[in-house]
């Protein structure tokens, strides 16, 4: 993915992945406790200094719907306004820094501070870069049954509307199929 600003591309990653860890409409929890955080934090590069708390837990949950009113948010004006908060309340300390060796470039996110304010931060500035860069119509809630799991879509055409053609897609696909058999459409 290389069509947005390097910031983005892990964070958009962790925003999706953050907010899918709940499913809304299935009401299911994938992020039951504390050591579900840190395997997820730590899955998306971002450093621990120590083990999160169950606060650090409440607040990544607490994240999730935050975030997931970017992907549903009625223009670009509200989403920018409600990821701006976001990163308001996550304390965003803008520095540059040369780690590992890579030239000097940007960070957002505070490195003293906690990993909550850290993953809020990242996930805001992910979501900003593509809506800000690509528009708004890239964020996307899939549309496949009871799904609602949020995506960004990077294709070229921004075709997608399931969250995975292998999952939600087919199943519509499987869907369509059976419906138009009992309807009777003979060019099935
Ligand atoms: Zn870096
Ligand atoms: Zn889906």
């Amino acid at each position: 993915m290389t069509m947005f600003a390097s910031y983005s591309e892990d964070s958009v990653t962790w925003a999706e992945d953050l907010v899918n860890t709940y499913n809304i409409v299935r009401e299911t929890e994938k992020m039951p406790d504390v050591a579900a955080l840190a395997e997820l934090l730590v899955a998306h590069g971002i450093r621990l200094k120590e083990v999160p708390s169950r606060r650090d837990l409440e607040a990544a949950r607490a994240l999730r719907p935050v975030l997931r009113g970017a992907f549903e948010a009625p223009d670009e004006a509200a989403a920018v306004t409600l990821l701006n908060g976001v990163l308001a309340d996550h304390r965003a300390l803008p520095h540059y820094t040369n780690h590992d060796g890579k030239p000097w470039h940007l960070h957002v996110a505070d490195p003293e501070a906690s990993p909550v304010d850290q993953y809020g931060v990242n996930a805001a500035m992910g979501l900003l870069n593509v809506i800000t860069t690509a528009g708004m119509s890239r964020l996307h809630v899939c549309v496949g049954n009871r799904c609602a799991e949020v995506f960004v879509d990077i294709s070229r055409n921004q075709s997608r509307r399931y969250c995975s053609p292998q999952i939600c897609g087919n199943r519509a696909s499987a869907a369509a199929h059976r419906a138009r058999r009992t309807s009777g459409n003979p060019a099935d």
